[in-house]
């Protein structure tokens, strides 16, 4: 089990409205699923995968809520916003069970409105209404894994 994220390791070339599009869907995978976050995640422009452990494939009405739930967020334009805490304050209020071993005493939390909150270096839009809209384009389930594959159709931009 090496798979596990490095909390000091991002990476830089991410995508700042897809990974934050992942923040709202693990949000929501864990309400819907009460499954954990996901550990695997490959998150470009285009287009980005995550993994789910779940003991039964999803049915297309789940998957079609998961969307709904997802775009329901976004279409809130919630603020993103930042805060730093010890490590031991944080442990107490949220799920750390991915830290690395040597991860800071002080952590970032990165919170979606009052929708999701969890520790992260990433870099994130600052208002959900940046990421435009959530389609899921594919999934797949095998070996009690599930796998979300999805784009963003992103909002007009005018050109500074
Ligand atoms: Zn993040």
């Amino acid at each position: 089990m090496n798979e596990q994220p490095q909390l000091n390791e991002h990476n830089k070339q991410e995508f700042p409205p897809a990974h934050t599009a992942e923040h709202i869907l693990n949000q929501t995978m864990v309400r819907m699923f009460g499954c954990e976050r996901s550990r695997h995640t490959h998150i470009e422009r285009k287009k980005s995968k995550l993994d789910y452990p779940l003991p039964t494939c999803p049915t297309a009405e789940q998957v079609a809520e998961i969307e709904r739930r997802v775009n329901d967020v976004i279409a809130q334009h919630l603020p993103v916003t930042m805060e730093y805490m010890p490590q031991e304050e944080a442990a107490r209020r949220y799920d750390l069970g991915k830290l690395p071993e040597d991860a800071s005493p002080t952590l970032r939390i990165v919170r979606v409105g009052d929708y999701d909150a969890c520790p992260c270096i990433g870099t994130h839009v600052t208002n959900t209404a940046e990421i435009g809209r959530f389609r899921i384009s594919s999934t797949r389930y095998a070996d009690g894994m599930f796998r979300i594959v999805f784009r963003l159709d992103l909002p007009e931009q005018g050109e500074a």
